[in-house]
């Protein structure tokens, strides 16, 4: 057997089938005058670029970076592995960090939608590199929102054309998940600059070599706030002050980590540093949530990246390594081996793949289709339901395509046998990269949590009675399309599973029990979505042009797996919510 390269196709078909087929983008576009001059070619234009410069030239650096990581000089300057700095200019000028920014500041303005299936690209092929970048538009969001105008006239420019980095500076050791407890403090000075002092760990490119300035927004403390997270102020510290000197803020240390390597995690240290206040003392938190919540989305697509160049790879593989014979009609000579794409346990694995991925990117592209409706649509109405919308996908992509990556890396190493657990053919460090995205930008238990408390029960599940209009919408199109009434059968019946445990969430219970069920709200959802998406995706595979009837077919075959095969596994989640369940019982120290 030939030893194969770890390699990556961008799935530019499937990405076009989603905008056009699936989602007809084009007509959401035309419908939002600020988005009028986006059409369907020149999407599929950028995106094709896109794919050349992910696989061109941050998939040849994804190895080496791993293998030489980040390195802290004696000057106190973080040094990022070769290549990653020469990427970034090339990157810059070729105008990728600008292409969802705002045109008042430089931006293209070419949406949420297009940049997220560009940032999976960039994440399939290189998860470390594009933590660099990955901050860029929730810093500028956030600075869009809430700062003065004399920091946006200074920083935003910069941040848009990713002149200059930016970092998140929210974690403290004794503050993870509880932003409550961080004590980072910042006092007033009578400029009305700020002077900030604390220490800040596992800061995502706190410093590095591929820009001059890094533009940190840091959560803090001003004198006498109250305790808790209403006491939260957001500072922007850059390392660069405005006259070009240092400012009084260094690296003090470098995470050694399971993977992401190449991706600077920084212990910082704040010795009085200058900074200024971004939005109103007090409501930090809530600057910062803009941020957070863009951070959440992109992660969410490091693990469909991580997903999708798992599934090609072990893909290819199983097509090549022969074991054994395989069950079914016998080509060949007697006796050979069958390749193990042919074993039906592989054929489970890899098509149970294949069917979330490609439900997974319907998935995440309709959350960057409504925040990009929530911001341009004309209408008040749609853009406020949009925006509900995309807050009840956010925690859902976040956990469940994190959950995708990691998981859908280890089956893939599973598919490679032996070969998989050594290092190299490739897998193993998908595995260990795509690890870090179910825990940072808000653990996966976090997300869950949130989902329950705030996205349902918040807004006594409006956005998610919505949801549910528009899937049994879809079940109805299905059940009048021939050929189609599986699709049909199976999204009826999460949708009616879904309303019983609304009901049942709904209902008066013990907030305790309500969070013991989160995680089975969740998966349970996930699957509404899924099977949503794989009901939408036939549909509109059989409305598709039927130049290729090859790639509609399989399209049919893979969407109908994911509706016979896997949509069961959603029945124990809301038969636990239904049903409900006996209290936890408390954990002890053990005997
Ligand atoms: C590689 C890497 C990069 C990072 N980059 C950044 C960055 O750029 N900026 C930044 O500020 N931070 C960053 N972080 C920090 C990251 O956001 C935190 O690790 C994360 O928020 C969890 O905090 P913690 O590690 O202290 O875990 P803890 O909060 O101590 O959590 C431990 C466990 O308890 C669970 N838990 C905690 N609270 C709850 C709850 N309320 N409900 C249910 N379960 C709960 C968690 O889910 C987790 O399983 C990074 C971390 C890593 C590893």
């Amino acid at each position: 057997m030939s030893k194969l390269a770890w390699a990556y196709e961008a799935p530019l078909r499937d990405m076009r089938f989603v905008l056009e087929h699936v989602l007809d983008a084009p007509a959401a576009w035309a419908a939002c005058p600020a988005q009028a001059q986006l059409d369907l070619e020149t999407a599929c234009a950028v995106l094709e670029q896109g794919a050349r410069f992910a696989t061109g030239r941050l998939q040849p650096l994804n190895g080496p970076g791993d293998l030489e990581g980040c390195r802290l000089e004696p000057d106190g300057r973080v040094r990022t592995p070769a290549g990653f700095g020469a990427a970034y200019q090339a990157f810059v000028e070729a105008g990728w960090p600008a292409l969802a920014g705002d045109p008042a500041w430089g931006g293209q303005g070419l949406g949420l939608l297009l940049d997220g299936l560009v940032r999976e690209m960039l994440d399939a092929c290189n998860h470390a590199w594009n933590m660099y970048p990955d901050l860029l538009h929730g810093a500028a969001a956030t600075l869009a929102a809430h700062g003065s105008e004399e920091l946006k006239a200074r920083y935003l420019p910069r941040l848009v054309s990713g002149q200059w980095l930016a970092a998140m500076a929210l974690t403290e050791p004794q503050a993870g998940s509880d932003l409550g407890l961080l004590r980072t403090r910042a006092e007033p000075r009578a400029d009305g600059s700020l002077r900030v002092s604390g220490n800040k760990i596992f800061i995502s490119g706190g410093d590095h070599d591929l820009s001059d300035n890094i533009v940190h927004l840091v959560l803090c403390r001003l004198p006498d706030a109250p305790p808790g997270t209403r006491g939260l102020s957001l500072a922007l510290v850059p390392r660069l002050l405005p006259d070009g000197t240092r400012n009084s803020m260094s690296c003090e240390g470098l995470e050694k980590k399971m993977g992401i390597k190449a991706s600077a995690t920084c212990a910082m240290r704040y010795e009085g540093a200058t900074g200024w206040l971004v939005g109103e003392p007090g409501r930090g938190l809530q600057a910062m949530f803009v941020m957070m919540n863009s951070a959440r989305l992109h992660v969410a697509l490091q693990g469909l990246g991580h997903a999708e160049m798992a599934m090609q790879n072990a893909l290819r593989y199983a097509l090549e390594r022969r074991q054994s014979r395989a069950p079914g009609p016998r080509g060949e000579q007697a006796g050979a081996a069958d390749p193990i794409a042919r074993h039906p346990a592989i054929r489970h694995a890899l098509l149970a793949l294949q069917a979330q991925v490609e439900a997974a990117r319907v998935i995440a592209a309709r959350a960057g289709l409504a925040l990009d409706l929530a911001e341009h649509h004309p209408e008040p109405a749609r853009r406020a339901a949009e925006q509900a919308r995309a807050a009840l996908l956010t925690p859902l992509l976040k956990s469940q395509l994190t959950r995708l990556g990691f998981e859908g890396a280890s089956a893939a190493l599973q598919v490679f046998g032996g070969y998989g657990y050594v290092h190299e053919y490739g897998v193993e460090q998908s595995v260990r990269d795509a690890r870090v995205a179910m825990i940072y930008e808000g653990t996966n238990e976090v997300q869950a949590a949130d989902l329950v408390q705030r996205k349902l029960l918040g807004d006594r599940a409006a956005a998610l009675q919505a949801l549910l209009g528009e899937c049994e919408a879809e079940a109805g199109a299905c059940a009048s399309a021939p050929g189609l009434e599986d699709f049909a059968q199976a999204l009826r019946g999460q949708c009616d599973a879904a309303r019983a445990a609304l009901e049942a969430l709904l209902a008066p219970r013990d907030p305790a029990l309500l969070l013991a069920l989160a995680p089975d709200v969740m998966e349970a959802l996930w699957w509404l979505l899924s099977a949503w998406a794989f009901a939408a995706s036939a549909r509109a595979a059989l409305r598709a042009e039927p130049a290729d009837a090859a790639w509609r077919q399989g399209k049919l075959e893979r969407m109908r797996y994911g509706a016979c095969w896997l949509l069961p596994r959603a029945s124990l989640h809301w038969n636990r919510i239904i049903s409900g369940a006996p209290a936890l019982p408390e954990l002890h120290a053990a005997q």
